[in-house]
């Protein structure tokens, strides 16, 4: 028999950590357990020799004034004001999408946005036909699905580039903060534990949750309820008994993620804060500026796939090569290169998906209760952090209001 929590909560991730920071506050026990060896998720920040690197996101932004309450109070002077910055890159040149905005007007007012079936029809009406041909091309990059067999809704917050702030040493560090508040209020995070297995008692509701260390030890934990922000495909395959959806949870399909950073000399044209690159010829999709000289190119792929296995040496001569095409970097050596790759960052939605996730729903909710879903992955949305905050309060609130049936599929 394991440690006993009453909300054992699966990833420190925005999610699972707003969940936590939310029951440690109410005076609940709860347990993070995440798979690695810092906390923050894809919203971590990794400081090498020369400069910081936030592994996926660089601004928060949120129309919810709780949401915005939350992270002032965690970073209360910490916080940077960040323009929306976002541009199309090609080795045509660059456009800014708010260059691109009386066209998008007037074909909106024509028809509108919220009608979009697609994702391709949704680009249009938002940003113009133009626009919508570069962005169509990332977006293709980025789920590998042409937007015409995209779905609208799950996708288009991906091209939401409204202003919103920074914390000043990178997006981890709101996390570290809320890490610290967490134990503060008497909560704990065990890092380096990788749940593998959940189990659930039919007579007493309790669940048992498995998790290996790094050095191959199992530690057994039994919990009364339990927040996952676990990709939703693994954590069906944890499950126990078989989830008779299983095989629906076995169609999600995620994109995955290597970014190469290094330091350059500067090239022709001033790298941008953040520019989707839509030229099919250069396999990067974003490229972002560093602190100094560097810079990060991210690109999208399948776990396994050429660019996935690739060593990091010839990543990093990719990203060179790509890089000095644009003009972003001259000529000449790069420094401190270091790679970093993400798996299952971008869950994909494609026409299938909403069936196989209302079949999960309803297998969890009439055989899983006091599991709970939370997180961009969790829930296989494309939320942007404010948005898997969210989901990870409601998740919070669900325990406080002892809701037996799990949080809906709905980022
Ligand atoms: C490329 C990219 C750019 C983005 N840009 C922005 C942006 O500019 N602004 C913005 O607001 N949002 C942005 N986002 C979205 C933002 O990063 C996510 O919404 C947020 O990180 C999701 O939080 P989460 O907790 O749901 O998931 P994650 O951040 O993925 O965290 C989940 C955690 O669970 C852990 N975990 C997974 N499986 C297990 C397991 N079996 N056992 C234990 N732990 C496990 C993982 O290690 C991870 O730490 C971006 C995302 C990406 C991918």
């Amino acid at each position: 028999m394991g440690e006993h929590v009453e909300t054992l909560v699966i990833g420190a991730g925005p999610a699972g950590l707003s969940a936590a920071h939310a029951l440690a506050r109410a005076g609940r026990t709860v347990t993070v357990l995440e798979a690695q060896g810092c906390v923050g998720g894809a919203a971590r920040t990794l400081s090498f020799d020369g400069f910081r690197l936030d592994v996926s996101g660089r601004r928060l932004s949120s129309a919810d004034p709780a949401i915005r309450a939350f992270w002032t109070a965690l970073l209360p002077d910490e916080l940077d004001i960040a323009p929306s910055a976002l541009r199309l890159e090609g080795e045509g040149g660059a456009r800014s999408q708010r260059g691109a905005a009386l066209g998008a007007l007037i074909s909106a007012k024509l028809r509108p946005i919220a009608n979009s079936k697609t994702l391709g029809e949704w680009l249009t009406r938002r940003f113009g036909r133009r626009v919508a041909r570069r962005l169509s091309a990332y977006a293709e990059k980025l789920w590998a699905l042409r937007p015409e067999e995209t779905p609208a809704q799950p996708a288009c917050p991906s091209f939401r580039s409204e202003a919103g702030v920074r914390p000043r040493l990178g997006t981890g560090q709101l996390w570290k903060a809320c890490a610290e508040a967490i134990g503060q209020a008497g909560g704990e995070i065990r890092l380096e534990r990788q749940v593998s297995g959940l189990r659930r008692d039919r007579a007493s509701g309790v669940w048992t949750v498995s998790a290996i260390t790094p050095d191959g030890r199992e530690e057994v934990f039994t919990a009364d309820q339990v927040i996952s922000t676990m990709p939703l495909r693994e954590l069906m395959g944890a499950l126990t008994p078989t989830p008779i959806s299983l095989f629906h949870a076995c169609e999600l399909m995620y994109r995955d993620q290597v970014t190469v950073a290094f330091a350059a000399a500067p090239g022709r044209r001033r790298a941008p804060a953040l520019a989707e690159i839509h030229g099919a010829s250069i396999k990067a999709a974003r490229a972002r500026a560093l602190e100094g000289e560097a810079l990060a190119l991210d690109y999208y792929c399948f776990e396994g796939d050429a660019l996935w296995t690739a060593d990091d040496e010839a990543l990093v001569a990719q990203a060179q090569v790509e890089a000095r095409r644009l003009g972003l970097i001259a000529a000449g050596p790069v420094r401190d290169a270091q790679v970093v790759r993400q798996r299952k960052v971008h869950p994909i939605h494609d026409e299938a998906c909403d069936e196989h996730l209302k079949m999960i729903g309803l297998d969890l909710r009439l055989h899983f209760a006091g599991l709970h879903l939370a997180g961009r992955a969790g829930v296989h949305g494309d939320s942007a952090e404010d948005q898997s905050i969210r989901t990870g309060l409601s998740a919070a609130a669900s325990v406080l209001n002892r809701v037996i049936a799990p949080s809906r599929i709905a980022a």
